[in-house]
């Protein structure tokens, strides 16, 4: 169950990433159960409404200040209390809610290799978007980007790894989506793993 609201400040500190990510107040996450065990990178979308971008609503959502009868979808939304680590907003803007360490709340109910309670031991990732909307160019740079990263930081975590909601919610989640070009991403990232280390980068 999801702890208590907290007060104090999260903490981002370190490691940080050699792009810009822009950290949010969001009070929606805990501590995981083990915080070496980061083996798992689940891709989502959003959208506030759905199919309707560019509205601050998603940052609301997850900062708990929702208005909920800012539009009818919304009352469904009432007390419902989720986060992501990141949000990839349509013009690929990375925007970080929870830091790596803490568990957030995005994957539900949930199985990957035999274990559920995916949360625990995975980084969740939001791309604005809807399922059978395509996503956008830089969308895809971002994402490749932070997870190229983050693969660098957790040697746990492997480009297998990388998984959408539906493969571990099947029947309950549908996002990524179809639209989510899967051979695309996997192309970019593998690119980014290829390349050799920019000037000043750890080798
Ligand atoms: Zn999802």
């Amino acid at each position: 169950m999801p702890s208590a609201a907290r007060t104090e400040a999260t903490d981002f500190s370190a490691p940080l990433p050699p792009f810009k990510m822009i950290t949010r107040p969001c009070t929606h996450y805990d501590d995981r159960p083990d915080p070496a065990d980061i083996s798992l990178l689940v891709i989502h979308n959003i959208s506030l409404p759905p199919a309707t971008f560019n509205t601050p609503y998603i940052d609301d959502f997850f900062g708990g200040r929702l208005d909920c009868n800012a539009h009818p979808y919304f009352a469904r939304l009432a007390g419902v209390r989720v986060s992501a680590h990141c949000v990839i907003f349509r013009d690929g803007r990375i925007w970080q809610y929870v830091p790596f360490a803490k568990r957030a709340w995005h994957a539900g109910l949930s199985l990957f290799d035999g274990r559920d309670k995916c949360n625990d031991f995975s980084i969740g990732i939001e791309l604005e978007g809807a399922d059978d909307v395509p996503f956008t160019a830089a969308q895809y740079q971002a994402l490749s980007r932070l997870c190229h990263w983050l693969l660098s930081q957790y040697p746990t975590l492997a480009p297998e790894r990388i998984l959408g909601h539906s493969d571990i919610a099947p029947g309950r989640k549908t996002d990524p989506g179809p639209a989510f070009n899967w051979t695309y991403f996997r192309q970019l990232l593998a690119e980014q793993q290829s390349a050799p280390p920019a000037a000043g980068e750890p080798a």
